[in-house]
């Protein structure tokens, strides 16, 4: 029997309505309110053949044992942010479980392999500022030392609210023994986007997430008086970057999916009666291509130049945090394809423009892909965070067919 749609609704319903208030999903990672989310979790698991622990970082694992211990996963994230909707992540979980269940039913709870599920921990970092906690300790890419002193608004420190978890911050490490013996990860996840509503589709398979380039840029020129300085002896830094604000809708315009963000503006001293003498700005240019987010990485740094002499300014530029691009896996892209086909014809690849737990995956060097579903108005992390019932039928139809065949893929290899 295919996983049945109706079941993942009702249970995204229940949880919704467990766990939200008038603003929204309230299931902040290491509160109380996202326990009570595992925990209802953990009661819908009775009369399933699985195995449930929680590894050194929190992340929480079924297990579903088959024939052979190699295991194909799927996963995503009960946490929310605050004032957040009902399907950011809880679609991935709860869309995994019910996969999980037909399967065990269509094999007589012994599946050709392993077959497990993930809810990671703290995806959205609303709390401390530091996503991908648990995906990231499993990949082995933690940062513990940087982190341990983060605290929430209320003073709290990541150490004590991880220890009032039953989290030990020095072992968080040790969730990368969860690697062992894992041959695929799919994720089911929603856009969070406009694209596929606009394409008037309803599924997606990502091709990888984004890398980013993001950079503090500080133009330099001379604080001048605004009445008695001409314009032509003006050296106005806030002209400089204001061209190359409007020169980055060039950079990013000549490639497909190149997105360029200038997110932050500072003008010195900032006051009606003075030239901007500094300005100082940041620039976050993400791509899917290492290439394309070189080269665009190089004709924003030329253009500053180009704009800072022609405005008899300086510009310096600084690194403020880049990642790589991660590309899913070529064979498991070519089945969330197949699958979305044979469900509803049309399917788009696109990169993701957010980092998401699958991203740590493929980076431990897992093979992953990820399926995204509509999201109405494209809007995330609100509360009218919504797609149609119909999508998250196909999703879920999709989403069990790229599962079943990539068991198959498994037993081909
Ligand atoms: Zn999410």
């Amino acid at each position: 029997m295919a996983a049945d749609p109706s079941r993942v609704i009702s249970n995204l319903r229940e949880l919704a309505a467990l766990t939200s208030d008038e603003n929204g999903a309230q299931r902040v990672a290491f509160t109380p309110t996202w326990q009570k989310a595992r925990d209802w979790f953990a009661g819908k698991l009775s009369g399933l053949p699985v195995g449930r622990h929680r590894d050194a970082a929190g992340n929480v694992w079924l297990t579903l044992p088959g024939e052979s211990p190699r295991s194909l996963v799927l996963g995503s994230h009960l946490d929310s942010v605050p004032n957040g909707g009902w399907l950011d992540g809880a679609l991935g979980v709860l869309t995994a479980l019910e996969v999980l269940r037909s399967i065990a039913e269509d094999c007589n709870g012994r599946p050709p392999f392993t077959l497990r599920l993930v809810d990671w921990a703290d995806e959205e970092g609303a709390r401390f500022g530091r996503s991908l906690f648990g995906s990231s300790a499993f990949a082995g890419k933690d940062s513990i030392a940087a982190d341990r002193l983060r605290s929430d608004r209320d003073g709290i420190t990541l150490e004590a609210a991880l220890d009032e978890n039953g989290i030990e911050i020095d072992r968080i490490g040790d969730a990368s023994a969860e690697q062992e013996n894992i041959a695929a990860y799919l994720e089911l996840h929603i856009e969070q986007g406009p694209v596929l509503e606009r394409l008037g589709l309803p599924l997606a398979t990502v091709l990888g997430t984004k890398g980013v380039e993001r950079h503090a840029i500080t133009f330099r020129g001379q604080e001048a008086h605004s009445g008695s300085t001409p314009m032509q002896d003006r050296r106005d830094a806030l002209a400089a970057a204001a061209r190359l604000a409007l020169e980055i809708y060039t950079i990013a315009g000549r490639h497909k999916d190149a997105v360029c963000t200038m997110g932050s503006v500072k003008t010195f001293p900032g006051i009606v009666t003075a030239v901007v003498g500094r300005c100082e700005c940041t620039l976050d240019q993400r791509d899917l291509s290492p290439d394309v987010l070189a080269q665009m990485y190089r004709e924003a740094i030329e253009a500053s130049e180009r704009f800072a002499s022609q405005q008899g300014c300086t510009v310096e530029w600084s690194r403020i945090w880049s990642i790589e691009p991660i590309p899913f896996h070529p064979k498991l892209i070519a089945l969330c394809r197949e699958s979305i086909e044979e469900i509803a014809p049309g399917c788009p690849s696109l990169p993701s423009g957010p980092l998401h737990d699958a991203a740590e995956v493929a980076r431990a060097g897992i093979p992953t892909v990820m399926m995204f579903t509509q999201s109405l108005g494209g809007i995330s992390h609100n509360k009218v965070e919504d797609s149609s019932e119909e999508h998250l039928g196909l999703a879920v139809a999709a989403f069990d067919r790229l599962a079943r065949k990539t068991l198959t893929w498994l037993g081909q290899e």
